[in-house]
């Protein structure tokens, strides 16, 4: 006999939105959110971390290669789920090996990923959001208002898109071309705090992609409320973008100064927890010719520091079009890191990485758009393959 359906108004709806939604995406979420995702299949829980197990430690992209769940689960998965990670729109190589990659988000949004090879290392330098609310003076992203956060899958699905492109699947014991994390890409990660925890906490469990919390920095302009909170929950690494020592120019050039000025970020860095010797805070200076590069500065930077394990990063500029700053020439940058050397800070300067590619600090985004633009015009663009 046939069956006959009846829906009230509301399972109709429902009804018509299960049917014609998308493919609901796995990644991003932990165990008990993929428990909750798979309700409906009545999964049990073991099965549901074999599943976790392929995602985030094998990285397989296909239901039907989990070869340890059952043919029937493995079909229900493809029918209703997906594993999709942020898709490359245009990758770049820079001459030393830098390499950036334009990702297109489900929304039609963008954002960059850097990855820079050092000898021992590979740093992936991640975007926490589409755009930045703040507007530091320096940086390009700054130029850009906010979009919108992104979201956590969008976070780790950076990683993950990294560990594709290098096959570090499950990722080796030794050296690895994705081993450091900064969270240095486009946005402030403190304001979007439970994202960047949630995607940092799958990036950290060992049951998965397995990165530990010391290899990975994230980086703020000082929204001080969430750094002591940062470093209990998540125990990363933490750098500030400091780029000033004084209130009157700070203000100027990292607005969210004006709420949080110098003296609460560095008791707020004073109290970051793990902080030791072994664990230093990074305070980043960017070099900007005439504007915070005096020899005076230099002491009373480490002035400021004094009480505080830390490191410190010099950062030359990197310019921009139109950027109303120019870099510090290198004999000034000389004579400032010499002074900080001498109060004991070892090599203080960070070599700008993938500049032909606009791929260095403060930098992101914007080359694709300006490329879009010309690309408009021209028809053309530089990049891989
Ligand atoms: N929003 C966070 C992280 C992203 S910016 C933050 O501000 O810390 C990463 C680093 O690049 C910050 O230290 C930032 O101050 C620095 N930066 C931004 N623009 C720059 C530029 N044009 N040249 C050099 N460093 C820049
Ligand atoms: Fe945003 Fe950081 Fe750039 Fe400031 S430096 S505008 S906080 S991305």
């Amino acid at each position: 006999m046939k069956q006959v359906v009846y829906f009230t108004n509301n399972s109709y709806m429902r009804y018509m939105m299960e049917s014609t939604n998308p493919k609901q995406n796995l990644i991003g979420l932990n165990v008990p959110e993929l428990q909750e995702a798979l309700l409906s299949l009545n999964v049990p829980k073991y099965r549901v971390q074999q599943l976790y197990h392929w995602i985030y430690y094998h990285g397989v992209r296909d239901f039907g290669a989990m070869a340890n769940l059952p043919k029937d689960l493995r079909e229900a998965l493809t029918a209703g789920f997906s594993l999709d990670r942020p898709t490359i729109k245009i990758p770049q190589v820079s001459l030393d090996g830098t390499q950036k990659w334009l990702l297109s988000l489900s929304d039609g949004n963008e954002v960059e990923t850097v990855h820079i090879p050092e000898k021992t290392r590979g740093t992936l330098c991640v975007s926490s959001q589409v755009g930045c609310a703040l507007s530091c003076k320096f940086c390009h992203t700054g130029t850009q208002t906010l979009v919108r956060n992104l979201t956590v899958a969008e976070i780790v699905g950076q990683f993950m898109v990294a560990r594709d492109v290098f096959g570090e699947w499950p990722a080796p014991a030794g050296n690895r071309h994705v081993s450091n994390v900064v969270m240095m890409g486009m946005g402030e990660p403190l304001y979007n705090y439970d994202n960047v925890k949630k995607a940092l906490t799958l990036i950290m469990d060992p049951q998965g992609l397995d990165l530990a919390p010391r290899r990975i920095t994230l980086s703020t302009s000082g929204v001080v409320p969430h750094i002591v909170q940062c470093g209990n929950d998540l125990g990363v690494s933490l750098a500030i973008s400091l780029h000033a020592v004084t209130n009157e120019l700070r203000n100027v050039l990292v607005p969210i100064n004006r709420k949080y000025p110098i003296d609460e970020l560095l008791t707020a860095c004073k109290n970051y927890p793990g902080t030791n010797k072994s664990n230093r805070v990074t305070f980043e200076y960017v070099m900007l010719k005439g504007i915070n590069d005096s020899p005076a500065e230099a002491r009373e930077l480490i002035r400021l520091l004094k009480n505080i394990p830390s490191k410190i990063n010099l950062i030359p500029f990197n310019p921009w079009p139109n950027a109303p700053f120019e870099c510090s020439s290198s004999e000034t940058i000389g004579v400032f890191s010499a002074i900080l050397e001498k109060a004991g800070y070892a090599s203080p300067v960070r070599r700008p990485r993938g500049q032909d590619i606009f791929a260095a600090c403060g930098q992101l985004k914007s080359l694709s758009q300006r490329l879009r633009k010309s690309n408009e015009k021209s028809g053309t663009l530089i990049q891989k393959n």
